[in-house]
């Protein structure tokens, strides 16, 4: 706090496009941590809320449900990758990821198998803030390295870094994981990852044919397969899913950000019946003991809905198909002084440098040019909301590479 800049106060927003309290307008080139894929203030969106308020606007999901939750619910198991079948809602990215680090584990112990409760995860990762997930984000370099000792031990292999399946580095990781899963399948609950594009690791991209060739070893050696869809669901990476690049369907999958286009929190852990089945027992000690104040609250389930509806109404898989385009077009082979690389996939493109000092100030100059962005550590990134125009884009993308040639 005594370090960082002040924030700048905002007080309204809508589109595209956010208003500070001195009347300046900015472009915002991160839709909010890559959440408000519909753009601020949208009106269907907000009536979806406003509607549900009017109704309820919350009741606890014990003992009584309600037709949002349960709409959302079939919704989801319906977009998502088949046999994906059983949904448990909670209220933000990291306590889903918490609910399934949770019901992995639970899933070995209702057969017996207590000693599978430990956790593999990439280097780079980063699953959320709590301590659960800190445990099985990147203890080293990621941001709670800090707190790595003072958390639960658990195995991490290296990152896949690259498009190509053949690459070193998606070879080496894959090595790594078949000798952890040799050497300790017996105490292994879960393999763990951001598939496709690790975000917060410096929005590291790698080959789909991995997620294939992980899924094959997990099942070879009965550990689960979790899918943190948290930062690349809804859209991000080009597919609705990026499970869908591998076509594959991880045991347990989980959703937030893009769920209510950032109105609301509100995450879902999805499940494979047969992740379900070890739960659903005539004995209650199997169930699944979690009960989330906010599980399932009826206005973030209605904002979702529309959401869900919206995307598929307005085709935003083809906005993002363009959004990509142009930034390829923009910024891949982009050089400057002390750019490594510049990266693109789907509605996301990032300019990364040798030295986070190169970035030092950036945000400023930015504001300065009516854009919003924020670099963390060596990335300079957009990840707009769907409905940029290609006006607003271009100016994003202007200030980006402009930052190079000051
Ligand atoms: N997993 C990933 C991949 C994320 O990017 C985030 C977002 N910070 C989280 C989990 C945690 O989500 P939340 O911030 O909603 O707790």
């Amino acid at each position: 706090m005594k370090t960082m800049a002040l924030p700048r106060r905002v007080t309204s927003a809508q589109g595209v496009t956010i208003e500070l309290d001195d009347g300046r307008r900015l472009i915002d080139g991160i839709s909010s941590w890559w959440c408000i894929i519909h753009g601020y203030n949208h009106p269907e969106l907000n009536q979806a809320a406003i509607d549900q308020i009017q109704r309820f606007a919350h009741v606890m999901l014990g003992g009584l449900t309600h037709s949002p939750a349960e709409r959302l619910a079939e919704e989801l198991v319906r977009i998502t990758p088949e046999g994906l079948n059983h949904v448990f809602f909670s209220d933000s990215g990291s306590v889903g990821m918490e609910v399934a680090m949770k019901m992995a584990m639970q899933y070995w112990f209702n057969q017996g198998r207590t000693e599978k409760r430990k956790f593999v995860s990439l280097k780079r990762a980063y699953h959320g803030d709590t301590t659960g997930v800190m445990s099985i984000s990147d203890g080293e370099e990621g941001m709670h390295a800090l707190l790595a000792k003072a958390l639960l031990p658990q195995y991490s292999i290296p990152a896949p870094e690259s498009m190509d399946i053949e690459s070193e580095s998606c070879q080496r990781s894959l090595d790594a994981l078949k000798l952890l899963l040799t050497e300790k399948h017996a105490e292994l609950a879960a393999f763990v990852v951001e598939p496709i594009m690790q975000g917060a690791g410096g929005f590291n991209l790698y080959s789909p044919e991995y997620l294939r060739e992980a899924q094959k070893l997990c099942r070879e050696y009965d550990v689960l397969f979790i899918f943190d869809e948290v930062a690349t669901g809804f859209g991000r990476t080009g597919k609705l899913f990026a499970a869908e690049h591998a076509g594959v369907t991880p045991d347990i999958m989980v959703l937030g950000k893009g769920l209510t286009a950032g109105y609301f929190g509100l995450a879902a852990t999805i499940a494979t019946t047969k992740v379900f089945d070890a739960f659903y027992d005539d004995s209650s000690d199997k169930a699944f003991m979690h009960g989330p104040t906010f599980m399932g609250q009826a206005v973030a389930c209605s904002v979702a809905l529309k959401g869900i509806e919206i995307f598929q109404r307005e085709r935003y898989l083809d906005n993002i198909k363009n959004i990509q385009r142009y930034l390829e077009n923009e910024l891949i082979g982009f050089t400057g002084e002390g750019v490594r690389e510049a990266r693109v996939l789907g509605a996301m493109g990032v300019i990364e440098v040798d030295d986070p000092q190169r970035l030092k100030g950036f945000s400023s100059y930015a504001v300065e040019f009516g854009v919003w962005l924020r670099p963390f550590e060596r990335y300079l990134y957009t990840a707009p909301a769907y409905i940029i125009d290609e006006a607003s884009l271009a100016k994003v993308v202007k200030v980006m590479k402009g930052w190079f040639s000051r």
